[in-house]
């Protein structure tokens, strides 16, 4: 199959690189020709871990190249994809669709021949009906089929799950579109998984649904974990405790922060709009939404607290800023709320991220970027693990608690234990950890 990708960032990227993994003649297309010279140059503008060396195999192989010119990716793709971003419209909150519009209106005009166009981005339900609306109207001769292929990959292990992907959903309303799409995914048969097919509609809202689950599954053991501090349980406990039930599931049952990053808090934010417009409120995941962004500064607070309440003048070191590891996407990562709550109280922050201090850098003031966990910690009143990278699981504990100038750990991940911390020299504060926390 000849595959045009049309926007290169997270997804784009790892999809289109994939697809010419399976065998596929893949173009990828990007407006951004910063990003598009880096990757003719090998250089990757994203970390995701495996990625480059996929690209740079696909490259050589000829199967995988990249432009910024749309027309000519296009031409005699058999599947076009819209994998261009879909943020939160400022001042309300549905999604900003003019990203997709115009994608959509620019490959109408690019088509050279019968062709799948194909939804990928994250959009609300209805979207696949206004985008044939605007190719048919650019295009009115063209032979196009226009499907919804939703994307549930997670930054940091972006490409095994495309290639081992729980279920792959296809929104087809005709028979060429399910053809091209079930000839795409055919070397995804060998992995056994399921493709499933469903009207257009439906897998647009198979997408928000499946988010908005994960969130309220998140948010869920957050209020737990709150309550447990109250009445002296343990949190970690509980989730193991109901994630044995089959029908709860241990995933994304570990208490946190709570939820940030570039898909949770637009996508359930668009879902409530839709829900909003069609006059069928989703209440559950009001709440969620409501609480999730309340508990993000209550962290700033929380770590406040266990420092004895004042923080002025005092200095906070910050592990991990980006919204989970392996990625360097800050997009709304709760270390900025968490930071922003802290500066608001007088607190100075030093802060290290194995990957995201680029994109953090414009995003955090005054902060101080250290090179590495112990420079951030050496002489701070506190160490506030944000982040749960893997380099944090086995910091030198004894050792943090000889530089900081007050031996106090706020675990916000839980990955160290009270005993280990408290064997170390450190006091520990975690989530929901009973009298510890
Ligand atoms: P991104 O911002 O990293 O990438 C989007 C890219 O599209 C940018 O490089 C931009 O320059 C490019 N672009 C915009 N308009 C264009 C046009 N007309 N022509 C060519 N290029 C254009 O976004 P992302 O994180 O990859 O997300 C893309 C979509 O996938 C969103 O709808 C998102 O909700 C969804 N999604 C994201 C993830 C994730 O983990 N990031 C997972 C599943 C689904």
């Amino acid at each position: 199959m000849r595959i045009a990708m049309i926007g290169t960032g997270y997804v784009g990227l790892v999809s289109g690189a994939c697809f010419s993994d399976f065998g596929h003649q893949v173009v990828c297309v990007d407006k951004d020709a910063d990003k598009i010279a880096a990757l003719e140059n090998g250089i990757m503008p994203i970390y995701e871990p495996g990625l480059d060396a996929l690209v740079e195999n696909n490259a050589k192989g000829g199967r995988l190249s990249f432009t910024t010119d749309l027309a000519a990716g296009v031409a005699g793709a058999d599947a076009v994809f819209i994998a261009v971003g879909t943020p939160s419209r400022r001042g309300d909150g549905h999604a900003d669709l003019s990203y997709v519009h115009a994608a959509a209106e620019e490959i109408a005009r690019a088509l050279t021949g019968p062709a799948v166009i194909v939804t990928k981005s994250t959009v609300p339900v209805g979207t696949g009906d206004e985008v044939e609306r605007i190719v048919r109207e650019a295009a009115p001769t063209a032979e196009v089929s226009v499907a919804s292929n939703p994307e549930f990959l997670r930054e940091g292990a972006a490409i095994g799950d495309f290639k081992h992907p729980d279920r792959i959903i296809a929104g087809v309303e005709d028979d060429r579109a399910k053809d091209v799409l079930r000839a795409i995914y055919r070397p995804l048969n060998l992995n056994k998984a399921p493709l499933l097919f469903t009207s257009r509609r439906t897998a647009e809202i198979i997408k928000y649904a499946a988010n908005a689950f994960l969130a309220t599954k998140i948010t869920f053991i957050n209020e737990i974990a709150d309550l447990c501090e109250a009445v002296g349980a343990d949190v970690q406990d509980v989730s193991r405790g109901i994630g044995l039930d089959n029908r709860i599931g241990p995933k994304f049952l570990h208490a946190g922060p709570g939820y940030g990053g570039s898909c949770f808090p637009k996508d359930t934010l668009a879902l409530l709009k839709t829900a909003e417009d069609e006059q069928t409120p989703l209440r559950v995941v009001e709440a969620v939404v409501k609480v999730n962004d309340a508990r993000k500064r209550a962290m700033g607070r929380k770590v406040a607290k266990a420092m004895g309440g004042d923080v002025r003048g005092k200095t906070v070191a910050v592990l991990g800023l980006t919204f989970k590891p392996n990625t360097d996407d800050m997009r709304d990562a709760p270390s900025l709320s968490i930071i922003q709550a802290l500066q608001d109280e007088g607190a100075i922050i030093r802060a290290y991220d194995p990957e995201g201090v680029d994109q953090a850098r414009p995003l955090l003031k005054d902060v101080q970027f250290c090179p590495d966990p112990y420079d951030a910690a050496d002489g701070a009143n506190a160490l506030v693990i944000v982040t749960e990278w893997d380099e944090f699981r086995a910091l030198d504990l004894q050792r943090m608690a000889g530089m900081l100038a007050d031996p106090l750990l706020v675990d916000l991940r839980n990955i160290y234990s009270v005993e280990e911390a408290r064997a170390a020299g450190l006091a520990y504060v975690g989530i929901g950890r009973g009298q510890a926390g």
